[in-house]
């Protein structure tokens, strides 16, 4: 685990100023609109999502929703999980199947073709996403996945019956060729978690790539619970690269397009430069942490934590302020994505603020 050491200045500072530390500050933080934020927060009532974040709606005895994308490429949901399914006239390429939707997805592919599932591509390892996968075990005969998927479903204590071990693994580049069907999937690097991969459909424009980009919502806790956020971030300037009108993220009732995109994109940049600001200077330490150092000498841990807590507090209301109202959910999970950058921007990308070399001059 990495964790930054703090400096003795750092709480030096906080202690120092015992005499002066302020009554705690035991009220709820509300935002603009009023809206409760905060993981202490026991408050139930968020803001209504649009319409168009939402998407259409699923017919409840369905219990999915299903939409051709074009030249046999489906897209279905059942409202909070994404998968697809080419078909071909020489059987059907899966990709994903949560276990949420599960044999939904099997009744999907019946209602369009008799042709079998014989391929089976995993997006990443997660289970949230692959864990429907062993329902296709008769036919598949094909499992493909990148190394890194490989590696993480063998690393596993136990293997994981529901997703099976992949018999087709790539490191770079692979095209999924099955009758007049082509898929090309492309890994780039780490961004959600090792082995994430670029899912293209070149006929239909089609472009999966799942826990990234969450269209029309705000990212899902601590920025998806992904991996290596620079590489998350990077994920998308390497989405826009493609030519595609259909993106699938893998999350929630609709799927979006380039705008979303461009949208999520411009979000994660506000936040990264609140996020900045916060830890550079962006609020008072003597205010933030001298309650907590006075109350709890010794444990570093409870200074650290309220220091974090602050600039989360901070990137967070000025995140708010201008997005707020724009992506739906964003009072539920802001604050923790703020936390999650946060932490990024001290161990990858070295923004230290306090916890930086002190100039013994100064
Ligand atoms: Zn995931």
């Amino acid at each position: 685990m990495l964790f930054l050491r703090p400096t003795t200045a750092f709480f030096a500072l906080a202690l120092a100023t015992l005499s002066n530390a302020h009554p705690h500050h035991t009220e709820q933080k509300r935002d603009l609109a009023g809206v409760f934020y905060g993981p202490d927060s026991t408050e139930t009532k968020f803001l209504a999502p649009s319409a168009d974040a939402i998407g259409p709606a699923i017919d409840p005895k369905m219990g999915y929703r299903m939409e051709h994308l074009g030249n046999g490429t489906y897209f279905v949901t059942e409202g909070a999980y994404q998968s697809i399914f080419l078909v071909s006239d020489a059987g059907v390429i899966v990709v994903d199947c949560p276990p949420t939707i599960g044999y939904k997805l099997q009744a999907a592919i019946k209602s369009v073709t008799d042709q079998p599932v014989t391929h089976f591509v995993y997006s990443h390892a997660h289970a949230d996403h692959i864990g429907g996968a062993y329902i296709f075990n008769k036919t598949v005969t094909h499992y493909i996945a990148q190394v890194e998927t490989l590696l993480n479903l063998e690393g596993l204590p136990t293997l994981d019956p529901a997703r099976p071990i992949p018999n087709i693994v790539f490191k770079e580049e692979h095209k999924v060729c099955v009758g007049n069907q082509t898929l090309e999937l492309s890994y780039k690097g780490v961004n959600h978690e090792p082995g994430n991969i670029f899912i293209y459909a070149p006929a239909p424009k089609t472009l999966m790539l799942v826990d990234v980009v969450f269209p029309g919502w705000a990212p899902f806790a601590e920025l998806a619970q992904s991996d290596y956020i620079p590489g998350w971030i990077e994920a998308h300037d390497q989405i826009l690269a493609y030519d595609f009108v259909t993106y699938i993220g893998g999350h929630l009732n609709r799927y979006g397009t380039a705008q979303d995109v461009q949208t999520q994109k411009e979000y994660v940049s506000d936040l990264f430069n609140f996020c900045s600001d916060a830890i550079n200077g962006g609020f008072n330490l003597t205010e933030a942490l001298g309650p907590t150092a006075m109350d709890s000498p010794g444990n570093s841990w409870a200074t650290f934590k309220h220091y974090l807590k602050a600039a989360a507090d901070l990137c967070t209301e000025n995140t708010n302020k201008k997005w707020l109202g724009k992506l739906a959910g964003l009072d539920a999970f802001g604050w923790e994505n703020s936390y999650k950058m946060i932490e990024s921007l001290r161990i990858d990308y070295g923004v230290l603020g306090a916890s930086a070399v002190q100039n013994p001059s100064m």
